[in-house]
């Protein structure tokens, strides 16, 4: 089993909601979920991106919702703007909750803003962790907020989930439908990009719709990086990348990371973990062909999204491993998918 680098998880959200047990959800896990320290030990999670998310007052993963999604066709409304007032208080509990967890970890847990801590962390068997922004709801338009979370640590943002910021507006989820939904950057969304350009925080396109994606692509002076979004031509998912959007990531030395929810990996669009490893099988050798083998990871919205049955939770990132060796992926791709393309690409990425 190769150490794994991951993309985009969730598990700050739980601790949110329950921050009473946050010692039972974190240290010794709960038996729910997908993510704790002692089975992502077990499971090989190395590293990874931490989601700051400002959850929506009707959830998006409501029972109606969830209904929906099991049965495509489906299109779901977006919830409406969230401000930077609403918004900072939450953030900053998720922010909090992620520098709890290195304290409480002992040693076991650190949160990184160099690749080079990040390497070290791994060959120290310690959990790296990133603070990433899913959505920049709780930026305000003179942008101190970014300063200020950059200065808790804070090195990745996505400038919408899919819900609209005073930055862009982001796709609905919907299948089978296209990523081009609507208006891209605003004004100030440009300002965000410059800024996190200068501040060297990675800019992340997965919930941006496709003119917002082309915008930052005009502008951003970093690769183009979507974090835990699958291919288009193999699930037409709105979430998903098109082959002109994964040509252009591939142009700028970007990167793509596979995103383990069953919506977003299975053909036929559906919400349900009652699929086997040939949908999954299919996006890798997509992606692959038409991003190289460089420029691929994994972003598997481990406690954020309904995940295959194969995989289960962060123990079952093993199996997953040996389906794609099973498929023919030798040593030396095994160990870029799993790892070292992510480790490069903030290499080009972030300031040291
Ligand atoms: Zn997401």
């Amino acid at each position: 089993m190769l150490p794994t680098f991951d993309g985009h998880n969730d598990l700050l959200l739980r601790l949110h909601k329950d921050p009473a047990n946050r010692e039972t959800i974190w240290l010794t896990g709960e038996g729910r979920g997908h993510l704790d320290l002692p089975r992502m030990r077990k499971g090989g999670f190395a590293a990874g991106f931490f989601a700051i998310y400002i959850p929506s007052p009707v959830s998006h993963d409501s029972q109606d919702y969830m209904a929906a999604m099991e049965n495509p066709p489906f299109a779901l409304p977006l919830p409406a703007l969230i401000t930077a007032e609403e918004a900072l208080p939450t953030a900053m509990s998720m922010a909090r909750q992620l520098l709890w967890m290195e304290r409480a970890s002992q040693g076991g847990f650190k949160i990184c803003t160099t690749a080079a801590q990040i390497r070290a962390c791994m060959a120290q068997g310690v959990i790296a962790g990133i603070m990433h922004m899913e959505g920049a709801e709780a930026i305000d338009e003179t942008l101190d907020n970014l300063y200020a979370f950059h200065a808790m640590g804070l090195r990745s943002l996505g400038p919408v989930w899919s819900r609209p910021t005073i930055f862009g507006h982001g796709v609905p989820f919907a299948f089978p439908a296209s990523p081009d939904t609507g208006e891209g950057l605003t004004a100030k969304g440009r300002d965000l990009i410059r800024a996190c350009n200068d501040l060297g925080v990675m800019i992340d396109l997965s919930h941006l719709n496709e003119k917002g994606f082309n915008d930052v692509a005009k502008l951003s002076t970093a690769p183009l990086v979507a974090t835990h979004s699958n291919a288009h031509a193999v699930t037409p998912s709105s979430r998903n990348l098109t082959d002109r959007q994964l040509h252009m990531i591939r142009d700028t030395g970007g990167m793509v990371g596979l995103n383990f929810a069953t919506s977003f990996l299975r053909r036929d669009g559906k919400q349900g973990a009652d699929m086997g490893w040939e949908d999954v099988l299919a996006h890798l050798d997509h992606l692959l062909a038409i991003l190289g083998e460089d420029h691929l990871g994994f972003g598997s919205d481990f406690d954020g999204a309904e995940l295959p049955q194969g995989i289960g939770d962060v123990t079952g990132l093993p199996a997953l491993q040996q389906a794609m060796v099973d498929h023919g992926y030798g040593e030396g791709l095994m160990r870029k998918l799993t790892s070292e393309n992510w480790l490069a690409l903030l290499d080009r990425t972030w300031k040291a």
